[in-house]
């Protein structure tokens, strides 16, 4: 199977697991685990950021950053089809008590838009607006780069309305991998940033949120109040640290690999495909009205041996990633390529 359905889906290598297995380790919630200590204190510094926090997962990190930059009732602005929105299981409204104004389109949007989706606080019908969110890159938008002109508008924006900012930057690293620019230029402009170690990076398990030292004080809390602070957590932060020194500079074959698959399905009779959003790891793509349907597609290809994901009732995701080499990718665009001939 050439399984191109996530990032998400790669194995630990022999040598990642190495590294985990001898990792020095601690109790965490001590303060005491020697290897989450040297992971955060190596990502606040490449985020340029006072502190940093270890956290289960991504969707955690999200959690803990509404929990810590919002009050219940407020409204938080984000762009269209955010993983926060979309991915994460109702958690905002449940653990946060928010709710979101989505603006912009594909993903991406302006300080005009901030501007004009903003409520103050003291209005006595509107929720308050106390947070701007962006993602980047945007997954369901096709791993977008968000244009880092643009966040710095909608950030200085938010400041002047005093709203807290927060990234989330799952896939930080393949912005940063796609674009040359520095992971600390891409997270500056933000109150908080969270990065995942489970994506591009290859390993098991892990997020990291990082910013200044009062925000990840009560990160720190809420961590533990949603049931994610944890003990030896060294042997999972062990991986993150290999990763950061062995999977970094590989993303950008991915997104060649990516390209490369993109290329060849553009032009495919009932694929409709803007090459424009293929910056990164990921293909989002249309299924034309002639074609079958997002799931019966996806379950098409597995028959032939190349797994995707249904994103929606005619949308298919296609991601690359440690675990997939260039010829993977050839013979998974020549799959497509035949089941299209037969729409
Ligand atoms: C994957 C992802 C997350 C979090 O994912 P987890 O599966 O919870 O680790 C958050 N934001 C974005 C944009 C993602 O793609």
């Amino acid at each position: 199977m050439i399984d191109l359905r996530s990032d998400t889906v790669t194995m630990p290598s022999e040598s990642m697991r190495m590294a985990m297995a001898r990792a020095r380790v601690g109790d965490d919630q001590y303060g005491e685990d020697p290897t989450v200590n040297e992971l955060q204190a190596r990502l606040a510094t490449e985020l340029g950021k006072e502190r940093a926090l270890f956290v289960a997962s991504g969707t955690m990190a999200n959690q803990i950053a509404l929990k810590v930059l919002t009050t219940p009732g407020d409204e938080v602005i984000v762009g269209h089809e955010a993983h926060v929105v979309w991915h994460e299981a109702g958690a905002a409204s449940a653990n946060s008590g928010v709710q979101f104004s989505v603006v912009g389109r594909g993903g991406t949007f302006t300080a005009a838009d901030v501007e004009q989706a903003f409520k103050p606080r003291d209005h006595i019908v509107f929720p308050a607006t106390a947070l701007v969110a962006i993602e980047n890159t945007h997954n369901r938008g096709g791993g977008i780069v968000f244009p880092q002109n643009a966040i710095c508008e909608i950030c200085a924006k938010a400041g002047s309305l005093q709203l807290a900012t927060y990234l989330d930057g799952a896939r930080l690293f393949n912005a940063a991998a796609a674009t040359g620019v520095s992971l600390a230029t891409l997270a500056g402009p933000f109150d908080l940033v969270s990065v995942a170690l489970s994506k591009g990076l290859g390993c098991p398990v892990g997020s990291v949120l990082a910013g200044r030292s009062d925000h990840i004080a009560r990160a720190i809390r809420a961590r533990r109040m949603f049931g994610g602070a944890l003990r030896q957590a060294g042997i999972l932060a062990a991986a993150g640290l290999y990763a950061l020194d062995h999977n970094l500079g590989r993303l950008s074959e991915d997104h060649a690999n990516a390209r490369l698959i993109a290329e060849r399905i553009v032009g495919l009779r009932g694929i409709e495909l803007d090459l424009a959003t293929v910056q990164t790891n990921i293909i989002v793509f249309r299924l034309a009205a002639q074609a079958p349907s997002a799931a019966d597609f996806v379950a098409q290809a597995k028959r032939r041996g190349v797994l995707l994901s249904a994103f929606g009732l005619r949308i298919v995701r296609a991601v690359t990633h440690l675990d997939i080499i260039t010829e993977q990718c050839m013979r998974a665009a020549e799959v497509l390529s035949e089941l299209t001939s037969t729409f």
